[in-house]
């Protein structure tokens, strides 16, 4: 038997448990060196515009620190080309085999492909599995060849159907048998991924980035939430959703090992509509590296081209009163200062505040994407793309640019007690529920008891909700006849 190492090569799947190249390595009982790279294009602006944003910084370190744990400290961490890094790795320990799990981005694939070709020309084996979707897009096509542009028939015929349920988790392995090297390994202090600012010490109060922090997540939402998921997923001021994003995001859990968990506790409780509609969700991430997938441009193209003539503002101003939550609308307001204090914003909130930023002030809708991108710990291209897109109307199966979300009407709807609102604005804290939703409405007496002066402690609304809405349909009538 060969005593020849085999590398798993780590990327977006910090786990051990349901990990499908790690497992595969584990099988052919060779031993095993695990390696993770920071390679410039993930991480060197001048390659393109979505290399890691600063709470992925934050996250990767973190997540990198719990994988190595987990690996007896035995992770070997590279920087530099990804390819030149591996090739130096094989020559180093005599490796025969190369696994990772693949990943969707357009440059990750471009990368991997070069990669895959280059060590297999030099004899290596190199192995690519499928660790972080429920299923491959390449095998979600329509009967004509097609990508799905909608999601119901998407998900309901194609991946439900003509897939069935996803594969059942694989095993975390027994003990790893690691490979003796000599090779040189960084610390996770030469990869530089902290912020200098401490913008990020507050992000530890609400995560635990790894493996263990994720099952965690899992357990709690299955204890606490999912029997009332479906209805409300949609509340703010409430915990009813996973907060598992980020975490799939690095892949620290598998969306099949999500699925199956979902699974077995509905099956156990009889809650199938909740976790019916759980599932879409995990559904709606699939759908989203759908479009990625077939069409790599989506993250800065508008899908519906005619929305290239669109007329947007140029409005500084407006931009950054949104970015830093300070437009006067409580509900957009406590949405961008969740994000900026926790590095996540509630579902609901995200198209409330994607709708302000694209409709009332009608500013791209990239921008906001980019925003989103350096502040989310789950900033995802797939589906932060889809979801801008989905929001602006300009996305497949997208919110039709017409409906425009009432930021007053919304928060009366998902935050009634106005609870969400006083938790991240606290100038407004003091302010009863009726008020809270538009404070400019309310009685001057009732803004004094309440310590609030609109334009001094809080802004006035930056723009009337009403003349916007007006602007943007007849913004939107501008192009409807356009290709
Ligand atoms: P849950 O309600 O618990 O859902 C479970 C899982 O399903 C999520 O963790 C996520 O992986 C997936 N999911 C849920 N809703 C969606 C959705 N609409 N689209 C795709 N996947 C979904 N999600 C990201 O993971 N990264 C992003 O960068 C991102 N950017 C977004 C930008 C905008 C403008 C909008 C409107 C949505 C965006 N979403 C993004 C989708 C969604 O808001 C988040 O996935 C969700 O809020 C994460 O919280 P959760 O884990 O508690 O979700």
């Amino acid at each position: 038997m060969t005593t020849k190492p085999i590398i798993v090569w780590f990327r977006k799947d910090l786990r051990l448990y349901d990990n499908p190249a790690l497992h595969a390595a584990y099988e052919t009982n060779q031993p095993i060196i695990p390696v993770f790279i920071l390679d410039p294009i993930s991480s060197d602006s001048d390659q393109h515009d979505w290399v890691f944003g600063g709470a992925h910084r934050w996250w990767l370190h973190n997540s990198l620190l719990s994988l190595n744990q987990s690996l007896d400290n035995k992770l070997v961490l590279l920087k530099g080309d990804a390819h030149k890094q591996l090739q130096s790795l094989i020559q180093q320990t005599g490796a025969t085999h190369v696994f990772w799990n693949r990943q969707y981005e357009p440059w990750a694939i471009r990368r991997d492909m070069h990669i895959k070709k280059q060590i297999k020309h030099a004899g290596i084996d190199v192995q690519s599995f499928n660790g972080h979707l429920l299923y491959e897009p390449k095998d979600l096509l329509k009967d004509d060849g097609t990508p799905y542009l909608v999601f119901t028939p998407f998900f309901k015929n194609s991946c439900l159907k003509k897939n069935g349920d996803p594969h059942k988790p694989l095993a975390k392995p027994d003990t790893i048998n690691f490979a003796d090297h000599n090779c040189k390994t960084l610390t996770l202090a030469d990869y530089k991924l902290l912020p200098d600012h401490q913008w990020h010490e507050k992000l530890h109060n609400h995560w635990e980035p790894g493996e263990t922090g994720a099952q965690t997540k899992l357990n709690h939402f299955l204890e606490t939430a999912l029997h009332v998921y479906a209805t409300g997923r949609d509340r703010p001021d409430k915990s009813y959703t996973s907060r598992l994003s980020p975490h799939l995001h690095w892949g620290e859990i598998s969306a099949r090992c999500v699925w199956h968990a979902v699974r077995a506790k509905a099956h156990a409780e009889d809650i199938g509509k909740d976790a019916d509609t759980y599932l879409s969700e995990l559904g709606w991430r699939e759908f989203s590296y759908n479009l990625l997938y077939h069409f790599p441009n989506f993250p800065d193209k508008n899908h519906k081209e005619k929305f290239d003539s669109f007329p947007w503002e140029d409005d500084p101003k407006g931009l950054n009163a949104w970015k830093w939550g300070k437009t006067g609308f409580p509900i957009v307001d406590a949405g961008m200062r969740q994000l900026y204090a926790e590095g996540w914003m509630h579902n609901r909130v995200r198209m409330i505040v994607g709708s302000f930023l694209v409709k009332d002030l009608r500013i791209h809708w990239i921008e906001g994407e980019k925003w989103f991108w350096d502040c989310l710990v789950d900033g995802d291209l797939a589906s932060n793309s889809a979801g801008w897109q989905w929001v602006a109307g300009c996305g497949a199966d997208a919110a039709p640019y017409f409906r425009i979300f009432n930021p007053m009407r919304q928060s009366e709807k998902f935050d009634p007690s106005g609870d969400y609102i006083r938790k991240y604005i606290p100038e407004l804290a003091k302010l009863d529920k009726k008020h809270i939703h538009a404070p400019w409405e309310a009685p001057e007496h009732i803004l004094k008891m309440a310590g609030i002066e609109l334009g001094q402690t809080y802004p006035k609304p930056i723009v009337d909700h009403s003349e916007e809405r007006d602007k943007a349909l007849a913004a939107f009538q501008s192009i409807k006849n356009a290709a």
